[in-house]
């Protein structure tokens, strides 16, 4: 169910919401200066917040003190620091230190997942003073990510940038007065996930804005009416829910007049995008985020994204961390998040592959483009008991199964018009069989919810497979399609999306 965003506001809130306000806007307007000076000054300021950031981790994460322990004492200004001479880390290294990684020694695992057990704590501060979110872990691996006030202020900057470039602002401008500027986020809005913790945050800090977040969990005919009912001026979410919204607008189910639609979280293809654009009749604004950096890149009209890399270094590489040349696609990439001192995030295997445009990008835009291969999940196709054909999101199926079995290396395939085969990896807290029950159970239930209780969920003995191809594992299948290749935005389910 949808539920209202603005609650418990506290006496602060106001005093908070101007504050974020003025760091919100101070940040967006020296964004536009420096990018206005072309690409030599957007350089210029990067290498500068990197030497920062590494001297800042250096001297307060015990993590980073060790790792750059062989490096010349302060002042780092001085030597002619290059990325490249850095290590690279690794998620699994980071998590398993976690409390040494982190720079404010107030903040420690213990405290951080006691917070995050409370699912009413979603987008609420932390210490005061931080929004946390955690990772799916559809790499088989959940993170958990601090994000400091300077973060979120650059993360809504970049994003009030990219509007203002893609003229989104007037008509957005338009809509808000004609639909009394209510935003939908649709989303998985029951965990402390990026995309929600980020909303409900922003629906706190600016609470002129009416904002609601609706459960991708709920049967389709349900969000439909609800959105119909809400009549947003700005629609969020993942492509493959706004798919399925743009055809069920087409076919007349509903009705809505969005000014803008929002796409993140996963790979929006070229036509994808056309037939939510003609669908909506707006534009679609395609950011590639992820729990490690809300804002990495943003799309053009040629199919590019283009890395906001006055706050970002993305560098594409090999299996052996070297770089790859322009054209061709890396292996992984390398996030350096400029911005967040809290939990620093330098030279980070992200495990997305990625291709650099070797020319300057048609669109103008100088800044570095880039195209990422997702894995892409598939959106399964169920019979029902009359007949009926009910389509269900792939984040549904596996947020039903992550939360009620606690694993995340497992695989749903649909092999027949009315069954369900789930793969399960490694789980490393419970015996295989408690887990099986506890997903099989929970499947059930969500299919029964959807009117499929004639659905067949069964156990495959096989682990799940990667893809052949990028070595990458895709979540959900559909027995028969292809591997598809869409280059294009960012991975299946990083939530941030909207934010993973
Ligand atoms: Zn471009």
């Amino acid at each position: 169910m949808a539920r209202r965003e603005r609650e418990h506001a506290s006496p602060w809130e106001p005093l908070r919401s101007s504050v974020a306000y003025w760091n919100t806007f101070s940040r967006t307007a020296s964004i536009w200066w420096t990018r206005r000076e072309g690409m030599a000054a957007i350089e210029v300021s990067r290498q500068a917040r990197l030497i920062a950031l590494v001297e800042y981790a250096r001297q307060h994460s015990p993590f980073y003190r060790e790792a750059y322990a062989h490096f010349p004492g302060p002042g780092l200004a001085a030597t002619a620091l290059s990325v490249q001479d850095l290590p690279v880390v690794t998620k699994q290294a980071l998590m398993a230190r976690f409390d040494d990684w982190v720079t404010d020694p107030a903040v420690t695992r213990v405290d951080v997942d006691a917070f995050l057990a409370d699912k009413r704590a979603v987008g609420k501060r932390y210490l005061d003073r931080y929004v946390l979110w955690q990772s799916s872990g559809s790499t088989g691996e959940p993170g958990i990510y601090v994000q400091d006030a300077d973060a979120l202020a650059t993360y809504d900057a970049l994003i009030a940038v990219q509007a203002g470039a893609a003229r989104l602002a007037p008509k957005y401008t338009m809509g808000v007065l004609a639909s009394g500027g209510r935003a939908a986020l649709i989303a998985a809005t029951e965990d402390h996930f990026a995309s929600i913790a980020m909303w409900k945050r922003a629906a706190h800090d600016s609470p002129w804005v009416e904002a609601r977040g609706f459960s991708v969990m709920q049967p389709l005919p349900e969000l439909v009416a609800e959105l119909n009912a809400y009549r947003p001026a700005f629609l969020a979410s993942y492509p493959t829910t706004l798919a399925l919204l743009a055809d069920e607008q087409a076919a007349g189910r509903l009705s809505i007049r969005p000014a803008a639609v929002w796409s993140g979280g996963e790979s929006l293809a070229p036509a994808t995008c056309a037939t939510i654009e003609r669908a909506f009749g707006c534009t679609v604004a395609n950011e590639y985020g992820a729990s490690e950096c809300m804002s990495i890149a943003f799309g053009c009209r040629e199919g590019w994204l283009h890395v906001n890399a006055d706050w970002v270094l993305l560098e594409p590489v090999d299996r052996d961390y070297r770089p790859t040349p322009p054209g061709e696609p890396s292996h992984t990439v390398l996030l350096t998040n400029l911005v967040n001192r809290v939990q620093p995030i330098i030279r980070y295997d992200l495990g997305d592959s990625v291709v650099a445009k070797a020319q300057p990008c048609a669109c103008g835009n100088p800044l570095p483009a880039i195209q990422v291969e997702g894995r892409c999940d598939d959106v399964v196709s169920l019979r029902a008991e009359n007949g009926s054909t009910i389509r269900l999101l792939p984040i549904a199926l596996t947020t039903v199964v992550e939360e009620a079995a606690s694993v995340h290396r497992f695989q749903i395939v649909q092999d027949a018009p009315d069954r369900l085969l789930v793969r399960l990896g490694q789980c490393p807290h419970h015996n295989r069989r408690t887990t099986w029950h506890s997903a099989e159970s929970a499947l059930k239930d969500y299919l029964a919810r959807q009117s499929l209780s004639n659905v067949r969920v069964t156990l495959d003995s096989s682990a799940p497979v990667t893809d052949s191809r990028s070595g990458k594992l895709r979540q959900v299948i559909v027995a028969g399609h292809a591997a598809r290749q869409r280059p294009h935005s960012a991975p299946t389910r990083r939530d941030n999306r909207p934010g993973r």
